[in-house]
């Protein structure tokens, strides 16, 4: 892959010109499983007091655990908002919500179909925009020191989908 630095104004640029916000998806739409699971159940419902509000910090940790609960719609809508959130200060203070956006690009063989569908709504440049946050994730030395497999098998996961 090609090896470049990624500096956080640039991808700031690309995230805002490639995610657009979109509304949140109805409720019958937001989650991964349609019926009776737990999770899914769960994350509906908590989502749904921030239908029409704007998605803060508390929004994105709420939501940074149960990533895989939400549908292809819900990825859609949330990673503008997730992305955005990762690139700031706040996001330094427990670094959880960076690190499950990581680790849920990098999934194990038997989930990897059902991250397939997650990511189905997206568009090449947004996937290619995913690709260029991990690298960026590679250049912060925290990443570096504690997760860099698991940013290289994001982006090789990413790679093969394009
Ligand atoms: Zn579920």
């Amino acid at each position: 892959m090609l090896e470049m630095t990624i500096n956080t104004s640039a991808l700031l640029k690309e995230i805002e010109s490639v995610f657009p916000f979109v509304d949140m998806p109805d409720k019958n739409e937001l989650v991964f499983h349609k019926n009776d699971c737990f999770e899914c159940d769960g994350l509906l419902n908590d989502l749904d007091d921030y239908r029409n509000k704007e998605i803060t910090g508390e929004a994105i940790r709420l939501v940074h655990q149960e990533l895989s609960s939400l549908s292809a719609k819900g990825w859609r809508w949330i990673l503008p908002h997730y992305l955005r959130f990762c690139l700031t200060p706040e996001a330094e203070y427990n670094r959880m919500e960076t690190e499950f956006i990581i680790y849920s690009l990098r999934p194990s063989l038997e989930f990897q179909k059902d991250t397939l569908l997650r990511l189905s709504l997206l568009n090449k440049d947004q996937i290619n925009c995913l690709i260029h946050f991990l690298m960026w994730c590679e250049n912060q030395q925290h990443w570096k020191d504690y997760c860099l497999e698991d940013i290289s098998k994001a982006k090789n996961f990413l790679s093969s989908i394009k």
